[in-house]
């Protein structure tokens, strides 16, 4: 790699062909972009969805369970569409869990990466999206601060994609930062929570792990865990453990391991002895910089045979477990998130605070695996707080929505609003603005919220009263 100053040259300005016109596009097509896509075009528009990908599902595809459909009182507040996909999931593919409590991540659900594949596709394909996969977004058409389209690179070159609006749901916040919306990384040092490559084994006897767990005499328990009482790994057989610190480190001085983690991270698989194994962490990786996404996947598969070593020798019903394969990519936890019209902070999550502008009720607490060491905070605020619409629009750009991990909301927000179900739910949100904005000919920040509130409610999304109850009973039933 060359470490001298960059070098530049000039790209000679051509024509490029206009492959598609929509009235929305969304770019990326993880949790947070199939809801906007399937939102926008439940009354008939014409929606694209571009996916650098082979597949659909983005993160929901790399061995992790889906968090945040539960709140921190137990009651179910992600409802609507990622609802209606979980359950598509558990019907016809055996593909989704329950939505289980768990003391620590409020609720689990558990799916299966290949399941989430074919039922997005379907669905997405049902809906009419015209779905493009291996293609890339390689920057935004941009005049008097309105977004024309996008261009792409694939195998068919460079073109151009126009829409009326277009709903970032990359994660990186690509479309909006190429547009030239002030953008923000990391927290007040630039550091970001750090990825992590996802890798699965078979052979787990998940029984015998949690009945470890749960039976050590209290005096004596050697498999500690974090936050969630021995007891829970008795009753439950679906499960997450996170903890088991003090073995992990008998397993570090023993065997001079290299496992840069204070906690041991298992997820129960839907299939029988399969587990997830979410301890690779490789720290001031940039997911935004093809430089260090590579260093990321090298460091982050070097880091697997030292924590296969540790789990198979020392954990509990891992005695004839193996190996059988890492996730498609590494994991960004982190990366760019925009400035929007209002920028969602640390205390509106701890404070569980009411917005007039709410477009989804979230729950999951403030979860930092943090930037500089190898541990993790957690935040819970008691109950539920509100996303509010304005945290979707971007500054700047009037045609322009973003949904998922990258929204408008300090590192510390970030971290709450993260997780699947909420990004599930604000791509919803967003795709059912795109479609008024279109509908009504108003940019998005320009849209009657109350109408995108009432159309929330229609279709059996989870909102707020100002007492905490749930908003709109008889609307829901409706749905
Ligand atoms: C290791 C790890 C563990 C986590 N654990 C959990 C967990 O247990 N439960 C949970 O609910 N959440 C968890 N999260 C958080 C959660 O997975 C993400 O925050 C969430 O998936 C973000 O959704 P998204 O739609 O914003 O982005 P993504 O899921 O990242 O989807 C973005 C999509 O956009 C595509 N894309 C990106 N850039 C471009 C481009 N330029 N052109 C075209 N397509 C593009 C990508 O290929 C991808 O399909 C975890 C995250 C990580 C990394």
């Amino acid at each position: 790699m060359s470490t001298a100053s960059p070098r530049f040259i000039q790209e000679p300005a051509r024509s490029i062909p206009v492959s598609a016109e929509y009235d929305v596009l969304v770019v990326g097509g993880g949790p947070s972009g199939l809801t906007a896509a399937l939102a926008a075009a439940e009354d008939g528009l014409r929606v694209g969805l571009i996916e650098s990908r082979s597949f659909v599902g983005g993160n929901m595809t790399i061995g992790l369970p889906v968090l945040g459909f539960l709140g921190q009182k137990g009651n179910q507040i992600i409802d609507g569409l990622p609802q209606k996909f979980i359950e598509r999931l558990r019907r016809e593919r055996q593909g989704a869990s329950e939505h289980r409590p768990c003391p620590l991540h409020m609720g689990i659900t558990l799916v299966e990466p290949e399941a989430v594949k074919t039922v997005a596709l379907e669905m997405l394909t049902e809906a009419g999206v015209d779905v493009l996969f291996y293609t890339f977004f390689a920057g935004a058409l941009v005049e008097n601060d309105t977004i024309r389209g996008v261009i792409t690179e694939s195998k068919s070159g460079r073109t151009a994609i126009l829409a009326k609006v277009v709903i970032d749901c990359s994660g990186d916040a690509d479309v909006a930062y190429s547009a030239g919306v002030p953008t923000e990384k990391g927290n007040a040092e630039g550091g970001m929570q750090p990825p992590t490559l996802m890798f699965c084994l078979a052979g787990v006897d998940t029984d015998a792990l949690r009945l470890s767990i749960a039976n050590a005499p209290p005096a004596a328990r050697t498999y500690l865990t974090d936050f969630i009482p021995a007891e829970y790994f008795g009753q439950n057989h679906q499960f997450i453990v996170v903890g088991m610190r003090e073995l992990m480190a008998k397993a570090k001085a023993e065997r001079g391991l290299q496992i840069p983690n204070e906690r041991t991270i298992i997820i129960t698989g839907l299939k029988k002895g399969e587990v997830w194994i979410n301890m690779t962490r490789v720290k001031g990786t940039d997911g935004t910089d093809a430089r260090s996404l590579t260093k990321g996947e090298i460091e982050g598969r070097a880091q697997i045979d030292d924590i296969v070593t540790y789990l198979v020798n020392y954990v509990p019903g891992f005695e004839k477990a193996y190996f059988t394969k890492t996730a498609p990519f590494l994991g960004i936890r982190e990366t760019r998130r925009i400035l929007g019209q209002y920028v969602m902070t640390q205390e509106d999550v701890l404070a569980c605070k009411h917005f007039d502008d709410a477009i989804a009720v979230a729950s999951y607490p403030i979860d930092i695996h943090r930037p500089a060491d190898d541990g993790c905070t957690l935040i819970w605020c008691g109950d539920c707080y509100d996303i509010p619409y304005r945290s979707l629009v971007p500054q700047k750009i009037g045609n322009l929505l973003v949904a998922g991990r990258s929204i408008s909301a300090t590192h510390e927000a970030m971290g709450a609003i993260r997780v699947m179900a909420t990004c599930m739910a604000m791509g919803e949100a967003a795709g059912r603005a795109a479609k008024i904005s279109v509908r009504g000919n108003r940019a998005p920040a320009e849209i009657d919220i109350e109408e995108l509130r009432r159309q929330q409610l229609e279709h059996g999304v989870y909102l707020r009263n100002p007492d905490g109850t749930r908003a709109g009973p008889s609307n829901r039933a409706a749905a």
